[in-house]
């Protein structure tokens, strides 16, 4: 199913298509993406450099940068630590323009139903070597990064099992060693970052273009609804529906350094 080229062929085509774009909106994935994965999430830093290009992205005129996360949106802006920006938090349910107030989508009765889940969930997973339960804002993560096979499988079952016994009131998003319980709702990064292009009043047909890097699965949410003309960038290896790829965390930095320089 991959279909994603790796950028460096096809960099001088894809220079023109950014260097003519009218407006551009430059959206980017957070862990792996930005910052390069961690043993913890807590961690994940926001490289100097990377911080750097995306300050100077920002200040570029006719362009719009966002960070699209499965981090509460709390817990990202202070790790990106920069103004001006458009955040998502929460896959979507969370979010904020530069110099405006959170918003979310997700009411307190949803939100304590969350936090009951994560209370059973915490007493199922005590004790499971390498697992790691992080309490967010409006979701719980079981992180099973450092867990040993069997205990990979132990996360998968008490998740099916917590599942079910919730009813199937809350959502399950799996993701790089990671399941994910969230409010119900059809929220994603696609949605969220296509959101994103409407408030900021992005037209493809004027010429307008998405720029999306993200290197998970809950990132193929973007680069599936990504129009003709956008641009999506698959950070890793492993199959995606981008259509180019970047090697790595390192290759992301090169490459919004030379997005910065088209621009400029
Ligand atoms: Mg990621």
């Amino acid at each position: 199913v991959s279909r994603a080229e790796p950028l460096g062929r096809a960099w001088p085509e894809l220079r023109r298509r950014l260097a003519g774009a009218r407006r551009l909106a430059v959206a980017c994935d957070f862990d792996g993406t930005l910052a390069p994965l961690v043993s913890h999430p807590k961690r994940a830093r926001l490289p100097r450099r990377k911080q750097a290009v995306l300050e100077r992205l920002r200040k570029l005129p006719r362009v719009s940068v966002g960070i699209a996360s499965g981090r509460s949106l709390a817990d990202l802006r202070r790790r990106v630590g920069l103004r001006g920006l458009h955040y998502i938090g929460s896959h979507g349910l969370e979010w904020c323009a530069p110099g405006g107030k959170l918003r979310t989508t997700v009411n307190a009765r949803a939100r304590a139903r969350i936090q009951q889940l994560a209370d059973e969930l915490e007493r199922r997973v005590r004790g499971t070597p390498g697992l790691y339960l992080e309490r967010k804002s409006v979701s719980v993560t079981l992180h099973y990064r450092n867990a040993p096979p069997r205990g990979v499988e132990g996360a998968r079952r008490v998740a099916a099992q917590t599942l079910r016994a919730s009813g199937n009131s809350v959502r399950l998003l799996a993701g790089k060693k990671v399941l994910e319980f969230l409010p119900p709702g059809r929220a994603d990064k696609g949605r969220a970052v296509l959101e994103l292009a409407r408030r900021l009043r992005l037209d493809a047909r004027r010429g307008d273009v998405i720029v999306y890097l993200g290197d998970d699965v809950t990132d193929e949410s973007v680069f599936r609804r990504l129009r003709r003309g956008d641009v999506g960038l698959h950070v890793g290896r492993g199959p995606s529906r981008a259509r180019y790829r970047l090697a790595s965390p390192a290759g992301v930095q090169q490459f919004l350094e030379r997005l910065a320089e088209v621009r400029r």
